[in-house]
């Protein structure tokens, strides 16, 4: 099997914020462009785990909470070129601001609605849980843990009257006792961010992706692309940023004191 790459974006926005999880949209159509020039086609975490369409050049594209911006933005731009994706879904969070993304502008910034996330899987688009209420799950008991990942997976598939079984941890964070929880709760894989244990990319409840970032230039994307030694420094950055993604909520935590 080909390498496939797996990028995790977050909001795709044209208004300036303080995180680094956002790119603009002229700069996510810039990186459509070039993978639709290489002749690139996009595969759902599904077809990946089940080993199915994945000769040839292949990528996935996710999207990490479930931001309005990715309705706005991302779903028209990735249909232009052709391209589905999979979406994960914070339930608590839907239609509502977000609270946890420490924000110096704005109170918190939108998440997509029933409606639209309706109007994605009805064109293809795969849903996932990204749980209810985007803990770090790896801080949570047994009992909060199962609640997360139980209750997120059955309201969405009562809203959208189908199966679910692709969750992604908040913050890619997850160890042991949470992967057996999901895998009691039904799901059929799971994706981390950045590189991770285990390092093997066939094991489906620590699936490794690529988060792609505004300040990176354009030759990084391309890194991204590929199993290179290189593209494995990119995942040393990516756990880096994993690990500092706590710090969000470190600053809420002092704002509230
Ligand atoms: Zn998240």
């Amino acid at each position: 099997m080909t390498f496939i790459p797996i990028l995790a974006y977050h909001k795709i926005q044209k208004t300036f914020d303080f995180s680094v999880t956002y790119i603009t949209p002229r700069k996510f159509e810039a990186q459509l462009k070039y993978l639709v020039d290489l002749g690139y086609e996009s595969i759902s975490l599904h077809d990946y785990i089940s080993k199915k369409n994945i000769y040839g050049k292949k990528v996935i594209f996710t999207f990490d909470d479930a931001y309005a911006s990715v309705f706005e933005y991302a779903f028209p731009l990735l249909t232009k070129y052709n391209f589905k994706a999979s979406i994960f879904v914070i339930t608590q969070f839907v239609g509502k601001p977000n609270r946890w993304d420490y924000n110096f502008l704005k109170k918190g910034l939108g998440h997509c609605n029933w409606q639209q996330i309706n109007t994605l899987a009805s064109k293809g688009w795969e849903v996932g849980s990204h749980t209810v209420s985007h803990p770090n799950l790896k801080a949570l008991s047994d009992s909060q843990v199962r609640y997360e990942v139980n209750t997120s997976k059955s309201i969405l598939e009562d809203k959208l009257q189908k199966p679910i079984n692709i969750i992604s941890y908040p913050f890619g964070k997850y160890n042991e006792r949470v992967l057996e929880k999901v895998k009691e709760a039904g799901y059929l894989c799971g994706c981390t961010l950045g590189y991770n244990y285990p390092h093997d990319q066939n094991f489906p409840y620590a699936i490794f992706r690529r988060g792609v970032y505004l300040a990176e230039p354009f030759k990084l994307f391309q890194l991204k692309l590929q199993n290179s030694r290189l593209s494995h420094l990119d995942d040393v950055k990516q756990k880096f940023i994993t690990f500092c993604s706590q710090g969000s909520i470190l600053l809420r935590y002092f704002k509230s004191i």
